[in-house]
């Protein structure tokens, strides 16, 4: 398909400006200025209109199709919650704002955080992260003020060997060391390694629960329990909820600190690095760490609260990402708490269901019954024919690809998250894909490794794309 730069003919206009009365001889405006030295396309109305409708259909999204990609819950966001965000009221105001006349933004933050409080069991919630990762360095500043508060020094955190790269990430941007614990034969936090690694020298453990295995540790109690008799924080790493919720709450377990990805969970369209929310719930002894401002309700009005002296400050500008916030609040008031209940029975249902199924032409390393999510690995795929392969495969049959090669501990990991959003028929479409695949690997090998063959672009070379990445079109001379 051609670039719009490319459609451009001499002369050619979308739009008509009038004459604006203003003698363009003044030389006021640099030449380079004017409108005839930019390299803009020229191009009618039409033409513009053909061009993006076509560029909109080359994309694939939740919209689209089914989109089982492990660990950032795919699930269809229902429309609701895009005419709420869009609604003037909120999509019009500015962060600077006075107070008085924000009271319905901040009375909408300060019900999602008490929103949030009881799905988890946490105390109180920061809503500035703007996303997942930024929720894990936020969590672990607090970590860090509450050991510094004590005088403690601790330089080490726990990271499991399933864990998300983010984990690891966000301990070492903070300046602690990063300790690998095992998982064990089961997929669980392996207790005798942590037993052994968990000292006075180790400030806590961060664990996803389920885990990205999508296993949930039946040993949790135990392993914050190990944790928090040597001193130590346990951070969980919330992202995917999608499991437990309305089933469970992270902190009667014993965990200290969470952070939930709103854009995941809580149904707010991702992908491609847009805004997200990752706000960060601890409990009541960790509460005056929190990043500044918190929200309060004092007689009928919504304040910003500034006073905490121990708060790690601000880790984002104004207050997140509040169309991401708009978002996950209706949702959970649209949904509903049993509706919530009802979204973690269908998530773990329906994955399963795919889980029995494949597994019988897969092969599933953890033999277990999961949660949201499942990982295959690549053994009983034929003639050399890859996790990669597969992936790509699936697209030919309509399908996006699962997250693959993560977690790290399966080889040639293809983990599988369907969500609550769909329905069996769909379930059965993509089962029979994968089944076909496998037989294909045995029998015309060649066409799953040159796969894809029916979408847009082909195989792309991905060490290529990121390592030298064209970003902008450059007008040839
Ligand atoms: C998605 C995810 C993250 C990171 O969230 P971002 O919003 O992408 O920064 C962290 N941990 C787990 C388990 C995740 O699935």
């Amino acid at each position: 398909m051609k670039l719009i730069f490319e459609k451009s003919v001499e002369g050619r206009q979308g739009s008509v400006v009038a004459d604006s009365g203003v003698p363009d001889k003044t030389g006021l405006i640099p030449e380079k200025f004017l409108r005839s030295s930019l390299e803009l396309p020229e191009v009618s109305e039409v033409d513009i209109v053909r061009h993006y409708t076509k560029l909109s259909t080359m994309n694939y999204g939740v919209d689209s199709g089914f989109y089982p990609l492990g660990s950032c819950t795919m699930k269809y966001s229902p429309k609701i919650n895009e005419e709420t965000a869009r609604l003037p009221g909120f999509a019009l105001t500015h962060p600077l704002q006075p107070v008085e006349l924000s009271q319905g933004n901040l009375e909408l933050m300060f019900n999602l955080e008490k929103m949030l409080c009881e799905i988890t069991g946490f105390e109180r919630f920061t809503l500035q992260p703007a996303a997942g990762a930024q929720g894990e360095l936020t969590g672990i500043m607090i970590i860090q003020a509450y050991f510094r508060k004590k005088k403690e020094k601790r330089s080490r955190i726990l990271v499991t060997d399933s864990s998300h790269g983010t984990n690891p990430a966000s301990v070492s941007i903070c300046g602690f060391e990063a300790v690998e614990v095992k998982s064990d034969s089961k997929g669980n936090v392996d207790l005798v390694d942590l037993k052994q690694k968990m000292s006075k020298e180790v400030a806590g453990l961060m664990l996803t629960n389920p885990n990205t295995l999508g296993l949930f540790d039946n040993n949790i109690i135990e392993v914050c329990k190990i944790v928090h008799s040597r001193g130590g924080l346990v951070y969980c790493d919330g992202a995917n909820l999608n499991a437990i919720l309305g089933k469970t709450k992270p902190a009667d377990a014993g965990f200290d600190i969470i952070h939930l990805n709103l854009h995941k969970t809580f149904s707010t369209p991702h992908g491609g690095g847009g805004p997200g929310a990752g706000p960060v719930g601890v409990t009541k002894e960790l509460a005056r760490f929190l990043p500044k401002p918190l929200i309060e309700k004092k007689g009928n009005r919504f304040v910003f609260d500034y006073s905490s002296k121990d708060s790690i400050g601000k880790v984002k500008g104004f207050y997140g990402n509040f169309g991401v916030l708009v978002r996950a609040y209706t949702y959970i008031k649209s949904v509903g708490g049993s509706g919530l209940k009802r979204v973690s029975e269908n998530a773990v249902l329906n994955a399963n269901y795919l889980l029995a199924r494949l597994k019988k032409t897969y092969h599933l390393p953890y033999n277990r019954f999961c949660q949201h999510e499942f990982v295959l690995d690549d053994k009983n795929l034929a003639n050399g024919v890859t996790t990669m392969d597969v992936a790509k495969r699936l697209l030919d049959y309509g399908f996006h690809a699962p997250t693959v090669y993560f977690p790290l501990i399966v080889h040639g990991a293809i983990m599988i998250e369907p969500t609550e959003t769909e329905s069996k028929e769909t379930l059965d479409a993509f089962a029979e894909a994968m089944e076909k695949i496998v037989s294909e690997a045995k029998e015309n090998p060649e066409l799953v490794k040159n796969a894809p063959s029916k979408t847009i672009v082909g195989r792309l070379d991905a060490v290529k794309a990121a390592r030298e990445p064209i970003l902008k079109w450059q007008q040839k001379n």
